[in-house]
């Protein structure tokens, strides 16, 4: 019988309440769901490491049978070949997320025409959520209840702390 197998990129700098909306709807779909998160060599300023955020999100599915957790670089539809995946999943929040899909979806099927990517719509509660706006609530102290989950959300203080005290380390003349 023919398996889908589909890929769940992104950057996931932290995981959310979002992505994890999007990864549960997406393993009922789904045989075998790979997140697989994107490096970005020339880019290296994520918030957190590649290791760091393949830890959280290893650890938020951990229970999902049909979900791995993955890291890739280059075209992601290389990487598609290499998995064997038939489909992309892809986040859609709200009108402003659609343009920029959209070029990157028919980009892609130009590059893999075999490569189908599915769209889906996380719960309203999620809508508004990004990795960034949970980043910057994080580091002005803000309440992060109910944007990530707890191990995520003391992975963040910890994160910003650490940041602080190598702020304050620096000498100041
Ligand atoms: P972010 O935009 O939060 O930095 P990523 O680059 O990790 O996220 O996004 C990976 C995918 O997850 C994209 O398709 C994005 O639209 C989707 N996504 C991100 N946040 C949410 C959310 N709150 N609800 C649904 N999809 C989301």
């Amino acid at each position: 019988m023919r398996q889908i197998i589909a890929i769940y990129p992104g950057s996931f700098d932290p995981v959310t309440n979002g992505h994890l909306d999007l990864i549960r709807r997406g393993c009922q779909l789904f045989d075998q769901l790979i997140v697989a998160i994107a490096r970005n060599p020339e880019k290296e300023s994520s918030f957190f490491t590649l290791d760091e955020r393949m830890a959280m999100l290893q650890a938020m599915t951990a229970e999902l049978e049909n979900v791995m957790v993955d890291a890739f670089e280059g075209l992601l539809m290389n990487y598609c070949i290499e998995k064997r995946a038939n489909a992309v999943l892809r986040g859609i929040r709200a009108v402003s997320d659609y343009e920029f899909e959209l070029q990157m979806a028919l980009m892609n099927r130009k590059i893999e025409p075999s490569v189908e990517t599915v769209f889906m719509m996380p719960g309203e509660k999620y809508s508004y959520l990004s990795s960034r706006i949970v980043r910057e609530i994080a580091l002005l102290g803000g309440p992060l209840t109910g944007l990530v989950p707890e191990f995520v959300e003391k992975q963040l203080r910890r994160k910003v702390a650490e940041r602080r005290a190598a702020a304050d380390a620096i000498p100041t003349k």
